[in-house]
């Protein structure tokens, strides 16, 4: 019997890749792979052609300046973006690319740029950046470990869900106590870290929704998290 086959896509990794926001991608391909899937991991570019129906999207963070470089290449495929986002495809968007799924951000010199509007947040630029690590709590996920860095405060609107909540660390905007953004099956948050290999149970929730849409009701074969597990317990213990 051929492995059945999933494809992830990599938005713009050549310029949102802070803090290894790469490992997002490996992670998931490494994932399906230990229970047998085979993984189509699909660079994005600008310039490139999108892939027909990729089962999982992911998309990381940058500077101001890389934003600006990739937002018009994203806002040319928005149509097929938002149409994978409302027809379920899941995503995780990570910082920049958080913002830039949002309506708008704006660059620290002031240049907006706006977004795609997937995610029913807007971001303007602030005074300091907000950095260090954080733990944001979620009901669906647990805690949820990983580093910030960002100059742009994100508001939620209403029609987004927030990830979590920031017991520890600045979130969205250092005001409000929330981080990240849910909407569907799409994920936005400032975690780095990567921030799936320190969060195996988002990494997973991800693969499921993608092999049960793709393949129908799966059972995913449990993986031996230990090391992560340790891992997480020192984070956990550590003071931001
Ligand atoms: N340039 C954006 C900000 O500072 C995003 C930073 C990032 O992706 N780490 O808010």
């Amino acid at each position: 019997m051929t492995a059945e086959r999933v494809t992830v896509l990599n938005l713009y990794p050549g310029h949102m890749n802070v803090y290894g926001d790469r490992g997002n991608m490996l992670t998931l391909r490494r994932r399906l792979e230990w229970r047998g899937y085979e993984v189509d991991a699909v660079d994005h570019h600008p310039g490139d052609v999108l892939p027909d129906s990729p089962d999982i999207v992911v998309g990381g963070g940058g500077q101001d300046a890389a934003q600006a470089l990739v937002q018009p290449d994203l806002l040319e495929h928005g149509a097929r973006l938002r149409e994978w986002a409302e027809s379920g495809t899941p995503m995780l968007m990570v910082c920049g690319l958080f913002q830039l799924f949002g309506h708008h951000t704006y660059t620290v010199a002031g240049s907006a740029l706006p977004g795609l509007g997937i995610l029913d947040v807007t971001t303007d630029a602030g005074g300091g950046r907000l950095v260090g690590n954080t733990v944001t709590v979620s009901e669906e996920f647990g805690p949820l470990i990983g580093f910030e860095n960002h100059a742009g405060r994100t508001r939620l609107g209403p029609g987004v869900n927030p990830l979590g909540k920031v017991p520890r660390g600045q979130g969205n905007n250092g005001t409000d106590g929330l981080e990240g953004a849910h909407y569907k099956n799409v994920i936005g948050t400032y975690l780095h870290g990567p921030v799936l290999p320190k969060n195996p149970r988002l990494a997973d929730h991800l693969i499921q929704v993608a092999v049960d849409r793709r393949f129908g009701p799966t059972e995913l074969a449990p993986l031996d998290d230990s090391a992560v597990d340790d891992a997480r317990a020192s984070a956990l213990a550590r003071r931001r």
